[in-house]
């Protein structure tokens, strides 16, 4: 299956740009991949400042027992104490999958410059797939949004490990009524 469709590729931007989006969002789906390692939902994110790495995390609701510990919340918190200021101005969050509401929300209030995600969340998504928080016109903040980037990679890893755990759970039920 091709998603050549999702990948986004702007004129405006040179060669150069793009490919360093690149290297910064392979830096967010080892993340993502680290996550998947505890057992998290796979999806990692880095906060960048003047090209230079600020911060980087994955999901850790499980680890933390925090529902508000998505990738995204967890490189803002890190970002903002580092630079002791919540405003995170001139800032791009780079990030495997579409923002959900609560952390387009924070996005917005962070006051970021750009943020560039891989994945389309078609059930959560507010860059637009469900809700259209980033951006929208009656907030009193705009910034660059750019989807798409590596797209195929960072929703390979969602798929595969969904599918890896509907298989554990068949599994486990199974084994249930085999007792
Ligand atoms: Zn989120």
């Amino acid at each position: 299956m091709t998603h050549a469709h999702e990948e986004s590729r702007d004129p405006e931007r040179s060669q150069l740009e793009q490919n360093q989006d690149d290297l910064w969002m392979e830096l967010a789906i080892e993340q993502a991949r680290l996550a998947e390692k505890s057992g998290e939902v796979p999806v990692g994110a880095v906060l960048i400042k003047d090209g230079m790495l600020l911060a980087k995390g994955h999901n850790r609701n499980l680890l933390d027992s925090d529902p508000t510990a998505h990738a995204e919340i967890v490189v803002l918190r890190e970002a903002a104490a580092k630079i002791g200021n919540y405003r995170l101005g001139g800032c791009e969050l780079f990030v495997t999958i579409e923002p959900c509401s609560m952390c387009a929300g924070a996005v917005m209030h962070a006051r970021l410059d750009r943020v560039i995600y891989g994945a389309g969340d078609p059930k959560a998504g507010a860059a637009g797939s469900v809700l259209q928080i980033l951006n929208h016109p009656k907030l009193n903040h705009t910034l660059e949004v750019r989807p798409g980037v590596l797209a195929e990679k960072c929703s390979d890893i969602l798929k595969t490990f969904f599918q890896s755990r509907r298989k554990a759970q068949e599994q486990t039920q199974q084994a249930q009524e085999e007792e």
